[in-house]
């Protein structure tokens, strides 16, 4: 008796049953079990007194297939507490549970037909037991004296209650009696004082044509018994479903009537897998299906090969006197890739028959008259004097490369002039290296005249700049030699002072000592400044190329060395008090025992008091030195150490 189920309840209840499972899986213990040969296969005979908890038996042993629990097997093994007979056990033999006072569980299989008399005679604790349809015969005092047992179902089928079968199940409140039943014998279900629930599939009629032994009058007489129930089952899923596969759930009615099924095969789920368009140079794919649940492909995509390009010419305009022109080109007309790039044409200009010409100059307007043998204009017109030459760029920095800056011609009506044909070029050679250069522009055809124009390169930014050998009074400089240059202007900013900057020297090397005291000024200590070394290229005594701002660099001057004095004021200690310096973070003191190997006492953050310090030998005679530091970003700048002052400890 199979069935499927198709209601939402299942999911709810396959979440409960995954719980489950996973809990009884850690648990199981089969080691306390003995196997022995029996009709079809093998029998657990025995299971060792001691075991414990769950018993978990198995479905085969050494290959041969589990199908009985021998008689006796689990009797007395009072601290098992569930147990899970395996699919494909037949048999429960005669007191196989028996006396397990502590079993609470157990889990019987689909295949079970037989449970043998006394097979769970006293088992105290436990409380439901689940019965299948192919039970087909309980034999006497099966559950006698099973106290705690709340609820059973006689399997549909069974005739006979046989003797004692439930008798002294006092806990026993619902229990489902099949219209099969016919005869119910002695003590079957003597003292079953709890009974409250009574479901029956047949009608009042057949129920009290039913044969009862007498001492089970109390049964026959509850009130309460429900004549005619319908089963209505609520599946439990012990295995999972998926896509392909179906799952195992145990079906139970209230009444307590069960039996396993199948659960319906979850089924693909179906999921696009979006289609991929290809493009020119790149392959795509078409639409296709998978599951969700598993991945599965349920409809391949195929590959679209890519389109190739589609090139397209861009056809060629001609330039005319007046408007420029376009060479062909080609491009793809799908994705738009260019593939030969269509160039501007310089307008052609008129090309006259003149019947006068009086040349334009730089100053002076000129005039026209003729006729254009290309294009036919009649030409009777002023040509403005030429007013602007300029160039793409006036000055650069030097990067070791030649540069040859374009030229822009117009004229004081905003026309502008075609190289060539009106005017052209010549370029002073060289044009690498720092330096001033000309760039000849020379007017021809309507226009005559000339203008030189001049085009810098300037040496490159000064980089690199450092401090080295930082002392209380002057600073060492160094920085990177530019090329091209004939030398460098020092530049010191104070930092927190604005933008001013003041010049300090002219050098022709790449390095500098500045002085605190320099020509008449004054730099102060602990105060942070900025230096800015700039390279000049010099051309003659009157033109002179500076380059932009080098890389700043920030510093402080080293504070000066401090006035330390020592003395021992008591036993084991020395006070120590110094001067202070200007401009200084803080102090650092040294000591030593023999005046040569000095090592750190303390540092300070300020100028502090006098301090005394403690744990220095009794009459030796002990060293000291102070030295200030100071601070530029995280760098520390330290100053000079004082003289070394001995004292002798008390
Ligand atoms: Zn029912
Ligand atoms: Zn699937
Ligand atoms: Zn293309
Ligand atoms: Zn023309």
């Amino acid at each position: 008796m199979k069935r499927t189920i198709k209601n939402l309840a299942v999911i709810f209840m396959m979440v409960i049953a995954f719980c489950l499972v996973a809990v009884q899986a850690s648990a199981a213990d089969a080691s306390a079990l003995s196997f022995t040969a029996c009709e079809g296969g093998v029998m657990v005979s025995d299971c060792n007194e001691s075991a414990k908890g769950e018993v978990k038996i198995p479905a085969e042993y050494n290959g041969s297939k589990v199908v009985k629990i021998g008689d006796n097997a689990f009797d007395n093994c009072v601290d098992i507490t569930s147990v899970i007979v395996p699919e494909g056990v037949k048999v429960i033999g005669n007191s196989a549970f028996e006396g397990c006072m502590n079993l609470a569980e157990i889990s019987l299989p689909e295949s079970l037909t037989t449970i043998s008399s006394y097979a769970f005679f006293g088992c105290d604790a436990l409380k439901t037991v689940a019965l299948f349809p192919n039970v087909t015969a309980i034999e006497e005092y099966a559950f006698y004296d099973c106290a705690s047992l709340e609820s059973i179902a006689i399997p549909e089928g069974i005739e006979t209650v046989a003797a004692g079968t439930f008798g002294e199940c006092a806990a026993l409140k619902t229990l489902f009696i099949p219209i099969s039943v016919k005869n119910v014998e002695s003590s079957a279900f003597i003292n079953c004082k709890a009974l409250e629930n009574v479901y029956y599939t047949g009608s009042m009629f057949a129920w009290y044509g039913i044969t009862w032994y007498e001492d089970n009058d109390s049964l026959v007489n509850t009130s309460t018994s429900k004549f005619g129930h319908v089963h209505a089952h609520t599946p439990l899923v012990t295995t999972q479903p998926t896509c392909t596969e179906k799952g195992k759930a145990t079906f139970t009615c209230e009444c307590g009537n069960a039996y396993k099924g199948d659960v319906d095969a979850l089924g693909h789920k179906a999921e696009t897998i979006p289609e991929v368009k290809a493009t020119c140079t790149e392959a795509g794919s078409t639409a296709g299906e998978k599951c969700s649940g598993c991945g599965i492909i349920l409809t391949p995509t195929s590959i679209i090969p890519a389109t190739g390009h589609k090139t397209v010419v861009d056809a060629a305009v001609a330039a005319t006197c007046t408007a420029t022109g376009l060479t062909e080109g080609k491009h793809c007309d799908f994705c738009g890739e260019v593939f030969v790039k269509q160039e501007v044409v310089e307008k052609i200009g008129h090309k006259f028959d003149y019947e006068s010409l009086k040349k334009a100059t730089t100053t002076e307007n000129g005039e026209r008259k003729g006729t254009c043998k290309l294009c036919g204009y009649q030409a009777d017109e002023v040509l403005y004097n030429v007013s602007v030459f300029k160039l793409s760029t006036s000055k650069c920095t030097y990067n070791g490369k030649k540069r040859t800056p374009s030229v822009t011609v117009k004229d004081s009506a905003g026309n502008e002039l075609i190289k060539d044909r009106d005017y052209t070029v010549t370029y002073a050679d060289g044009r690498k290296k720092p330096g001033v250069y000309n760039i000849k522009v020379t007017l021809k055809g309507e226009y005559e005249g000339s203008k030189t124009l001049k085009f810098t390169i300037a040496p490159g930014k000064t980089s690199n700049i450092k401090a080295t050998a930082t002392k209380t009074n002057a600073v060492k400089l160094t920085w990177k030699e530019v090329t091209g240059t004939t030398g460098y202007r020092v530049y010191v900013y104070k930092t927190t002072g604005g933008k001013t900057r003041t010049k300090v020297a002219s050098v022709t090397t790449n390095s500098y000592t500045l002085k605190k005291n320099y020509a008449g000024k004054s730099l102060v200590m602990g105060t942070e400044y900025k230096i800015a070394i700039v390279a000049y290229t010099k051309i003659s005594d009157k033109t002179v190329i500076f380059a932009e701002n080098g890389v700043a660099y920030t510093f402080k001057f080293a504070p000066s060395a401090p006035t330390l004095k020592v003395t021992s004021p008591s036993k084991g200690k020395a006070k120590i008090s110094w001067s202070d310096v200007s401009g200084e973070t803080g102090y650092q003191i040294y000591y030593s025992t023999d005046g040569k190997k000095f090592t750190k006492l303390d540092s300070y953050k300020g100028w502090p008091d006098a301090q005394t310090k403690s744990g220095f030998k009794s009459s030796s005679t002990c060293y000291f030195k102070v030295r200030a530091y100071t601070k530029v970003g995280s760098k520390t700048v330290h100053g000079a150490f004082s003289p070394v002052v001995s004292v002798k400890i008390k």
